[in-house]
């Protein structure tokens, strides 16, 4: 093995360690929690390391940054699995549908027309997971917490998509228990399962508030490259 390697299979194995003490602590099942890898902005050697310790779940907040990382790697990973933690332009649907298997960042009824529309011209149907602005900020993306009972009603109702879940991203700034909370509670009386919360500093906290997917990106690979 490279240096690069073991450490970066030593990196992984501490944070699952640790994905499974929290989920013991609050007793739930380890495997109910799904480590999402995030590989934005990170080195080819990185991400081929974090291949071969048998990761295969992974993050990327762009389309394009994800079809580079991603479009020849995974012809040879059948089982891998791509979530887009990014905002999502509408004229980018198509290309998002093709490329991802789940997409966690719906936030708009002019975005599931577009999905909507793409799913049904590619044929593929990846999961959806409704983002929400939790902190309300706004230069963030995610419905508002007020409208998120309406909007999940309107796309069962209006557009066929049932979410598998939500999925926040906390101010910065805030501790991040009061918004896994809300989410939480936002799911549970949507009857959502997913709970896509928590990255490298408060993935412990959000386990303990029912994430079912903790996205993390510098605890796993290391820091990211400016863009
Ligand atoms: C970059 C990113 C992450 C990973 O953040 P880290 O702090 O590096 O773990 C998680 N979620 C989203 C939405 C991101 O954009």
């Amino acid at each position: 093995m490279t240096h690069n390697t073991s450490k970066i299979a030593q990196a992984r194995a501490e944070i699952l360690a640790r994905i499974a003490k929290s989920a013991n602590v609050a007793n739930r099942p380890a495997e109910a929690i799904t480590l999402v890898a995030v590989s934005k902005q990170q080195t080819v050697a990185r991400i081929d390391s974090m291949v071969a310790t048998g990761q295969r779940v992974f993050g990327e907040n762009r389309v394009q940054e994800a079809q580079t990382h991603w479009l020849e790697r995974r012809k040879t990973l059948q089982d891998m699995q791509l979530h887009l933690i990014g905002p999502l332009q509408t004229n980018k649907a198509m290309e998002a549908v093709r490329c991802f298997d789940v997409i966690e960042t719906l936030d708009r009824t002019k975005l599931a027309v577009a999905l909507v529309s793409a799913m049904e011209k590619t044929g593929r149907n990846p999961d959806i997971f409704v983002q929400v602005n939790t902190g309300e900020e706004p230069q963030k993306a995610g419905i508002l917490p007020a409208g998120v009972d309406d909007f999940i009603a309107n796309l069962r109702k209006n557009y066929a998509i049932e979410p598998k879940g939500l999925m926040c991203i906390p101010p910065a700034q805030e501790e991040p228990a009061m918004h896994f909370a809300l989410l939480q509670k936002m799911a549970k009386r949507n009857g959502l399962n997913g709970l896509s919360m928590g990255m490298s500093h408060d993935f412990e906290t959000a386990i303990a508030f029912g994430a079912t997917h903790v996205r993390i990106g510098t605890a796993l690979f290391g820091a990211r490259i400016p863009r």
